[in-house]
């Protein structure tokens, strides 16, 4: 989780290494998913994946490398309105640290 990887994109198109309109948006998608935690890169890549309607969790697996379950699991979050999710930390209470330490953001180690 130290290093930050961006992720390639495996369409089709970004494969076949032709040009083509989305290369430079697929890119910045990963991209912008590199820099964000784990539920914000689900429900990021859940946003998109409605934006395209059916068969958009594939489409949005191959580009982000996301699993086509997470995406759907961002999704049903979305559509819940995110109850339940945490609003300040990653994972929900009880898991990771212990509770007790003073909460700090940790240093981003590039
Ligand atoms: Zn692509």
């Amino acid at each position: 989780m130290a290093d930050v990887t961006i992720h390639v994109c495996q369409c089709p198109n970004c494969r076949s290494g032709q040009e083509h309109g989305d290369r430079k948006r697929h890119h910045q998608i990963n991209l912008l998913l590199s820099r964000l935690d784990e539920q914000q890169r689900r429900w990021f890549a859940a946003l998109e994946s409605q934006k395209l309607g059916y068969g958009g969790d594939t489409v949005l697996a191959l580009i982000t490398g996301l699993h086509v379950d997470t995406i759907r699991r961002g999704r049903e979050e979305l559509d819940a309105d995110l109850a339940g999710r945490p609003a300040d930390r990653v994972r929900n209470p009880g898991a990771g640290r212990p509770p007790g330490k003073k909460k700090s953001r940790r240093p981003l180690r590039i």
